[in-house]
């Protein structure tokens, strides 16, 4: 195969075309470097300036406030879920407070238990998680350590589509699914996280913003290589850190900025994407059945059934002939996923709503 199709994966997921074509043009050779960026020291001068340079741009793409640290992690988001209890639950005697409103909210709590007293503020596993909690919903406890939540559930198609709101304890936040689709209020968080690999780049970085003085809670007896404050001092360095990732987050973030014109107006751009399918899904008369509660539906994942299985073989098959791909939701939810990350363009949602208005009608 030679030409691009569009891809609706969930992650690792589509990057834009003008980071690609660049990343493919330096290959070979760093312009005034001399090598490529899979093959250079992460101690080269080159290299600190674009670290540098990555957390300068994300810095003024979302507003970072000073009193916050940005680190560039390994091990994932799901790494997170158990670092996040080591260094700011341990040793507190306080309860961690989790919203539960998809897999990975579930996940995440679930690793927590293995560290302290977890308590669930709320779920929505009775309904599947399709829904998000009303604020009268959450039973908080105001001495938590902190309240984690999910702003984006990837697995459902379940979106927070503002800041959430949880009481007076620090608001932890897994934003691996979401992060830079719209513009976020940072002071409202006390840590933000984020895998890179839906919106901000390959697999092999994680993003975390904590702030100071939730980083000041590490016991300074962690393993250094679990220890929020110990990549705090060394600025991301204690180990080699995937340097190619974060050359290619740094030219997301120019993208997201030059390209696409900021925060603001991405997420006019994934509104008017998302829009595309769910107009169609709710014009159906009922032969798409979208999984999340319109109120909180996701701009990043869509998902939805089809009548039957054997109509959603055939919407597979079909939609793979014409180039898109990926669309099999996850098997706790059933159905189609359409995710249509940041970069995902405009003409392959277009794409996507022509055939699902062409396969209803042919049923
Ligand atoms: N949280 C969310 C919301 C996710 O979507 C994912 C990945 N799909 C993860 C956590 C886990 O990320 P990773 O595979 O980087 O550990």
């Amino acid at each position: 195969m030679t030409s691009r199709i569009y891809n609706f994966s969930s992650g690792p997921a589509v990057l834009p075309m003008p980071v690609l074509e660049r990343a493919r043009d330096e290959l070979l050779c760093l312009p005034g470097v001399g090598v490529s960026a899979l093959e250079i020291s992460h101690r080269s001068p080159w290299f600190e300036g674009v670290l540098a340079d990555t957390e300068q741009e994300l810095r003024r793409l979302v507003g970072i406030p000073d009193n916050y640290k940005v680190l560039f992690l390994q091990g994932g988001a799901r790494l997170q879920f158990s670092m996040i209890p080591i260094n700011i639950l341990r040793g507190t005697n306080k309860p961690a407070d989790y919203v539960v409103t998809g897999s990975w909210g579930t996940m995440a709590q679930g690793e927590a238990k293995r560290e302290g007293t977890v308590r669930t503020a709320y779920s929505s596993k009775a309904t599947n998680f399709d829904r998000l909690p009303a604020k009268a919903e959450l039973d908080l406890d105001p001495n938590a350590a902190y309240v984690h939540v999910t702003s984006n559930e990837t697995i459902q198609g379940v979106q927070y589509a503002s800041d959430p709101e949880a009481g007076s304890a620090p608001l932890v936040c897994d934003s691996s699914s979401d992060f830079l689709h719209r513009p976020v209020d940072i002071s409202k968080y006390g840590l933000l996280y984020a895998c890179a690999q839906k919106n901000l780049g390959p697999a092999g970085v994680t993003i975390v913003i904590i702030r100071d003085d939730l980083l000041a809670r590490s016991d300074k007896n962690l393993p250094s290589m679990l220890n929020y404050q110990a990549y705090a001092a060394e600025k991301s360095m204690q180990n080699t850190p995937p340097v190619f990732a974060i050359y290619i987050v740094n030219l997301v973030l120019k993208w997201l900025r030059n390209d696409m014109g900021g925060l603001e107006k991405m997420l006019d751009h994934n509104r008017r994407k998302a829009k595309l399918l769910y107009d169609v899904i709710d014009s159906s008369g009922g032969f798409y059945r979208g999984h999340a509660q319109p109120a909180v539906r996701s701009l990043m994942n869509v998902t939805f059934r089809l009548p039957d299985d054997a109509a959603q073989d055939r919407f597979l098959k079909g939609a793979e002939a014409i180039g898109l791909e990926y669309l099999k939701g996850h098997r706790s939810v059933g159905g189609m996923r359409a995710s249509i990350y940041n970069a995902m363009p405009v003409a392959g949602v277009e794409k996507l709503r022509d055939y699902m208005r062409d396969f209803a009608k042919k049923g």
